[in-house]
């Protein structure tokens, strides 16, 4: 019998049990070579083979064009806010944001530390509780890039359309709704995201960047930072994260037997579905996103009195559902509900909140 939980953690996230099995089984012996991975050298032939199959898993699952860099990197989501500028903003250019949340807020406060930022639109005068139509964006002329955040972890905020830039080049960051659902790879000049959601462990960070779009790193940007040496050592310029990249790759192998992303895609809209169709029916919970703009993957709610939070947060505990506690800036509830998050745990959370809401509704 398992003796796990459902967890509706925000990252580091549910993995599949599948895989964790697997790495436990492998963990002492890696396929009889009698060593751990990590313990592996990172350049062995052993772990140069794990590497090269999760990128080419990832490749398949994303339908990643030729075109296109994959590197495995290291730094969080977080160092990725001022990588970006370094190599993509030159010194006399401007760059276009778009404000809809606090991850895509974090982004623009650390560019405007490498130059000039336009934030070409803010969800603030909607509360954060929509996004505002490109029609109603300002942006610059000949700007280097346009970088949003394709879902808002906090706020559970997410784009259900991808903007429409011409020849500026989009870069995202979907660290929080990366393999949810199919995108089209060949719209972005750059996605990037923090492993440790829909991925796999923390400690990595998966970018994928259009060729023509590496070497022009500012002379001042760290070697380190630079995508194009990652890029043309195979993202060993160092010693990489290998046990997150190699756990991810599992992760991805987990994937292709669930039929890929699309039949992610499916799972994931009925979870959201059932669970935001509960709350709308409520008396006792709310969720304030416009429709149209709700998240797939975080489903922040509050309670209409603050002050049940703490018994609806030990209830939940008893019946084994963790993590649903919000995030500190913004209190309430919280469900992340990534593609490891199953769709009996849905129901077993939406049981919880019938019983709790007949009991202190
Ligand atoms: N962007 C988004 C959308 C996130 O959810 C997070 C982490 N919660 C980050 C960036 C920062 O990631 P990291 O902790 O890996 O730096």
């Amino acid at each position: 019998m398992t003796t796990r939980a459902y967890n509706f953690c925000a990252g580091p996230a549910a993995l599949p049990e599948e895989v964790l099995k697997q790495a436990q089984a492998e963990l002492l012996d890696w396929q009889g070579r009698g060593l751990s991975v990590m313990e592996m050298s990172h350049r062995s032939d052993e772990f140069v083979a794990i590497a090269e199959t999760a990128e080419q898993d990832l490749r398949d699952l994303m339908q990643v064009p030729d075109n296109y860099k994959v590197l495995f990197v290291q730094g969080g989501a977080s160092q990725q806010f001022a990588q970006i500028p370094l190599n993509f903003l030159p010194e006399d250019g401007v760059a276009d944001y778009v404000d809809t949340g606090i991850w895509s807020k974090k982004a623009i406060d650390e560019a405007r530390r490498f130059g000039n930022i336009n934030v070409a639109a803010s969800a603030r005068a909607q509360d954060y509780f929509a996004i505002p139509g490109q029609n109603d964006w300002q942006l610059s002329k000949g700007a280097a890039y346009l970088h949003y955040c394709t879902n808002e972890t906090i706020g559970g905020l997410q784009f259900d359309w991808v903007p429409q830039t011409g020849d500026v080049p989009l870069i995202t960051d979907m660290s929080s709704d990366i393999l949810s659902r199919p995108v089209d790879v060949s719209q972005f000049g750059m996605i990037y995201a923090g492993a440790q959601k829909n991925i796999g462990p923390s400690g990595l960070v998966v970018v994928i960047v259009r060729e023509d779009l590496l070497g022009r790193a500012r002379s001042s940007c760290p070697t380190m930072l630079d995508y194009k040496v990652a890029a043309d050592n195979g993202s060993m310029f160092n010693t990489p994260a290998c046990f997150s990249w190699y756990l991810s790759g599992l992760v991805f192998k987990w994937l292709k037997a669930q039929g890929g992303v699309e039949a992610m895609a499916r799972v994931n809209h009925e979870k959201q579905r059932r669970l935001y169709e509960y709350i709308d029916s409520s008396e006792l919970y709310n969720n304030p996103v416009s429709r149209s703009a709700r998240s797939w993957m975080n489903v922040p709610f509050t309670l209409a009195d603050a002050a049940l939070d703490k018994v609806f947060l030990s209830g939940a505990e008893e019946r084994r559902l963790l993590n649903l506690k919000g995030h500190r800036s913004v209190g309430g509830m919280r469900a992340s509900i990534y593609n490891a998050v199953p769709l009996e745990a849905i129901d077993a959370l939406i049981d919880y909140m019938k019983a709790f809401e007949k009991e202190h509704g």
